[in-house]
């Protein structure tokens, strides 16, 4: 009744391109044209990093991640749409929109070795959100990749943990190289909580808002294969067509 007349006296709209929202979406933030934008990533790809090319040979994408990270996927290319998705949620103070990227994300859960969620707090699967550096996250106020885990684990019921602090603030990405990604990177992530969760048995699923070249989810599975993880997985919502220094 409450949400009937909120509804009436304001109506919700889309937070990327302001429709309306018809009624009985009135609790998302994306309209359904916004989302329908978002373009899938598909097979045929590398089983373990999800990368589309190359189809032949050694994938060059993940052939330097640690082995405890088995399989990453990322849920929409980060093009146009989702790229506004994207910077919405990072930059555009719009937290909320963090359960519509969610559910994207949600459906890479049959391409993904996960096992059912447990009833034992401690025990089975948990989401890892990628941190933040302390100053970052002052000044933006939160922290996307937990936001967008702890949406992904109302929908899959797995808990999310913050197991993972940044050592230090890494110097901006998208400049670099894959291989000095990997090297600025490195050493970033530390695990904590260790005793929260058993390391050998649990299996991690990393959660970051968008893939670039891996760099940061290897430094970050790097962290808890320190701390005697075996089985991570890693999801992202965007992944950035790699640019030509791949090829
Ligand atoms: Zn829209
Ligand atoms: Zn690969």
């Amino acid at each position: 009744m409450l949400n009937a007349l909120e509804q009436l006296l304001f109506p919700a709209e889309c937070l990327l391109c302001h429709a309306l929202l018809p009624l009985e979406r009135s609790r998302d933030f994306v309209c359904p044209l916004c989302r329908h934008r978002w373009r899938p990533v598909v097979p045929p790809w590398c089983e373990r990093c999800g990368q589309p090319e190359p189809l032949f040979g050694r994938c060059r994408v993940c052939r330097d991640w640690p082995a405890a990270l088995r399989q990453v996927r990322s849920a929409v290319w980060l093009d146009g749409a989702a790229r506004r998705a994207v910077h919405a949620l990072k930059y555009g103070g719009l937290p909320r929109i963090a359960a519509d990227l969610a559910a994207a994300v949600a459906r890479l859960r049959p391409t993904l070795p996960l096992p059912l969620p447990l009833p034992l707090p401690g025990a089975g699967a948990a989401l890892v959100p990628v941190p933040l550096g302390a100053r970052r996250l002052r000044i933006r106020g939160y922290n996307q990749s937990a936001l967008l885990a702890h949406a992904l684990g109302r929908r899959w019921r797995y808990p999310v943990r913050e197991l993972l602090v940044r050592t230090r603030e890494t110097a901006t990405q998208t400049t670099l190289t894959p291989a000095a990604r990997l090297a600025n990177v490195a050493g970033a992530f530390e695990m904590r909580n260790r005793s929260a969760f058993p390391p050998r048995t649990s299996t991690f699923v990393l959660v970051d808002d968008v893939f670039t070249t891996g760099a940061t989810l290897a430094a970050a599975a790097l962290a808890l294969e320190a701390a005697g993880a075996q089985a991570i997985v890693a999801v992202t919502f965007g992944r950035a067509i790699i640019p030509d220094f791949l090829s």
